[in-house]
């Protein structure tokens, strides 16, 4: 099965953009989180333990370094020339804009280095920032801002303790498409208090504000969060496998053509993860994923190939 055939995916994006594997390396450029230092909150959001993430870069200095070293790891292992510097860990645009700019240029200073990747919250992202950003893409580098929503509900944005709202979300990706900034937003699917089909929702609420990419991870519960607390005391339900291949695939199917999904599940290392168990097997999701869609696409296939009026489908298209 190959997914690719149904998805396009961010890797097919890429490959299809500059004519080969395009890698990200993730890097911790030692942030902290507005929603942490209490800037905009204290504790931050109630699942978040960023070790989590990317527990691979802490112990390396230097942005440099740390993408040199990402580059010898991905290079052996999957033969890759180009990258993007992906600043994955905490708030990465929470600083000074000389600081930011400094950081920035230190990845893109790296030989095979074509772009960035910014991860980052909907309210961290001032004008001077934005501007910043889209002053590499002036010069040619290959960059998209990554900004996590998580949910559309306000409701569920407190319950989690995210600092935001969605009428911030709505804001920064006007000013981000003012500029022609490429755009991943992300969405977690089962946080508590809404139903998985919410995300749908999430993600035509991104699509309306003309996000080009989708993130996408159930939730998991790790250890070292409020949530792991909560998850503990019955409070957190967590969702099936199959409730997630199915609103990830009613994503995917409601997606227009042109929008790329940089990930379609995630986890945590087996010491940090809590629940749901089936998170840790990531190839075994993205296979069902993939086989729900093939399935889905031949069932189309036959119900037309059955049909004595010729009905022109509209397949699920792979862009990559
Ligand atoms: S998920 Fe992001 S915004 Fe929330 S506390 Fe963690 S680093 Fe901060």
């Amino acid at each position: 099965m190959n997914l690719t055939q149904y998805v396009n995916t961010f890797g097919g994006l890429m490959r299809a953009r500059h004519g080969c594997k395009v890698h990200k390396v993730s890097i911790n450029a030692a942030f902290t989180c507005p929603n942490r230092d209490s800037t905009k909150g204290i504790g931050g959001c109630t699942f978040c333990n960023n070790a989590s993430f990317n527990p691979n870069t802490r112990r390396i200095p230097g942005v440099e370094e740390q993408v040199r070293a990402g580059q010898a790891v991905v290079g052996r292992q999957m033969n890759a020339r180009r990258f993007i510097a992906y600043f994955q860990a905490y708030t990465n645009t929470y600083g000074d804009v000389g600081t930011l700019a400094a950081l920035y240029d230190s990845a893109l200073s790296v030989p095979g280095v074509i772009g960035l990747s910014v991860g980052t919250r909907p309210d961290c992202v001032p004008d001077a920032v934005l501007d910043l950003l889209a002053s590499y893409r002036d010069r040619g580098y290959e960059v998209w801002l990554e900004l996590g929503l998580q949910s559309a509900s306000d409701a569920v944005l407190r319950r989690v303790n995210r600092g935001h709202d969605v009428a911030c979300y709505r804001d920064a990706m006007k000013r981000a498409r003012r500029r022609g900034l490429q755009v991943c937003t992300h969405l977690i699917v089962g946080l508590p208090g809404e139903a998985p089909e919410a995300s749908l929702g999430a993600a035509q609420l991104a699509i309306e504000q003309g996000t080009d990419g989708l993130k996408l991870h159930p939730l998991h519960v790790v250890k070292g969060t409020r949530m792991a607390r909560e998850w503990k005391q019955g409070q957190v339900p967590v969702l099936s496998q199959s409730e997630y291949v199915d609103i990830v695939c009613s994503i995917i199917r409601a997606a227009p053509e042109d929008l790329s999904f940089h990930r379609l599940t995630g986890t945590a290392s087996r010491e940090l993860l809590l629940a749901p168990d089936w998170c840790a097997h990531k190839w075994s999701v993205l296979n069902l994923i993939g086989d729900r869609l093939a399935g889905q696409a031949a069932g189309e296939s036959a119900i037309v190939g059955n049909s004595s009026r010729r009905i022109e489908v509209s397949p699920i298209i792979c862009r990559g």
